[in-house]
């Protein structure tokens, strides 16, 4: 089956007993034996597996071409129970250094503090990845790719090469390409890694995570952090994903094509020095994107002339554009990482990062994208 069949059907059949099209929702805590510990397809209570889930897991699999998917209550709880089964004290694990900031704190301030050490680089340049791999013993590369806010780029495969000649296994998170645009697990990753509250949800309707995966042996532990942790999602958590996974494939075209307008547009506009998307020619990472992914995805951020009040002030004149944190949902959103997002860096840490004061992030929606420029526009007019 290619994408958008898979998206629509894998995982998933007609309830036997109703012909219902659609998974049920099976809330049942519990399920009931034949004889003591004689139970129906291993269904024996939810936290361990539950129907619902499972035709959620079955599906997220089949979208990144692997044979586990794993289902967590949040993308962080995914992205811990990966942690959990791929690392002890002692390890190290490397991380690029422009990540979703819960990842960073969530291995600062738990698995740091457990003996586990966290080295930050810049794994867009592969030379300084090498270098990492070389000065200790890495147990875990974390990457993100396109990053968070600054849509910089990192070589998966490149990258994979390098760690495991090392000895090291490599998750990527996944959230902002989606399995439509880019497949890490064929580019050489042990792990793809999802908040799929964001566009495998896409309707800003849901909480939840995944991990997919091929190692036999990994997932069993996963499936086991799983049950021993209980950060499971609920049925109508994995009901609202397995529904938005249905039209991932055509939100994904709608979303890179509105994109794609926007960040022409901005790259156009007097009050704007400077935009980060890897559709662009001019964009670091271009070619490396363009290799790797199958379009350039919904995010942009652009930086606008001026101070951080007055980037400030521009995310509060958008009329479609919405002033909230999160990202790939239907309907676009607009944010100031400096004092949002990402405010919890120190102003020089934060510009030397490339985080300039007027940085402003966009997840363009679906919506006409004629309206969604009429909006940009009337807010330039504004500030
Ligand atoms: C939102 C996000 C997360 C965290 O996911 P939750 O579902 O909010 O826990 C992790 N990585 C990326 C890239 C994200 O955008």
């Amino acid at each position: 089956m290619r994408f958008g069949t898979t998206a629509v059907h894998a995982g998933q059949s007609p309830d036997p007993t109703t012909g219902a099209i659609m998974t049920p929702l099976f809330c049942s805590s519990t399920y009931v034996q034949e004889y003591p510990a004689v139970v129906k397809d291993g269904y024996d209570y939810s936290r361990g597996k539950n129907p619902t889930r499972t035709a959620l897991e079955s599906n997220l699999a089949a979208l990144e071409g692997a044979r586990h998917g794993v289902a967590f209550a949040s993308g962080l709880a995914a992205i811990h129970a990966v942690a959990t089964a791929a690392v002890s004290p002692g390890d190290r694990i490397l991380c690029g250094n422009d990540l979703y900031g819960g990842t960073l704190r969530l291995f600062r301030r738990l698995f740091e503090p457990q003996g586990i050490e966290i080295s930050v680089i810049d794994t867009s340049n592969l030379s300084a990845v090498e270098e990492a791999l070389k000065q200790a013993p890495v147990s875990l590369v974390w990457l993100e790719t396109p990053t968070n806010p600054l849509l910089r780029i990192t070589d998966l495969a490149a990258v994979c090469k390098l760690a495991h000649e090392a000895g090291a296994r490599v998750a990527c998170d996944n959230t902002f390409a989606t399995p439509y645009l880019q497949n890490p697990l064929a580019l050489g990753c042990d792990f793809a890694v999802h908040s799929a509250t964001k566009y495998l949800g896409g309707h800003s309707d849901v909480i939840s995570g995944a991990i997919m995966l091929n190692d036999d042996a990994l997932a069993e532990k996963l499936h086991f952090v799983q049950m021993a942790v209980g950060a499971v999602p609920g049925p109508m958590d994995c009901f609202l994903v397995l529904r938005g996974i249905k039209t991932l494939h055509i939100r994904m075209e709608r979303h890179c094509a509105n994109a794609k307008r926007v960040a022409e547009y901005l790259a156009g506009h007097a009050r704007v020095s400077k935009v980060h998307y890897p559709g662009l020619a001019s964009h670091a990472g271009h070619e490396v994107a363009a290799r790797q992914m199958s379009d350039f995805g919904g995010m942009i951020s652009f930086v606008l002339k001026g101070s951080v009040e007055d980037g400030m002030k521009f995310t509060t004149k958008t009329k479609l554009f919405a002033l909230a944190e999160s990202l790939g949902g239907v309907e676009s959103l607009i944010e100031h990482p400096p004092s949002m997002t990402h405010a919890s860096i120190p102003a020089e840490e934060r510009r030397a990062s490339g985080l300039d004061d007027g940085l402003i992030r966009l997840s363009v929606g679906i919506e006409d994208i004629d309206d969604l420029i009429q909006d940009l526009e009337q807010a330039f007019a504004q500030v």
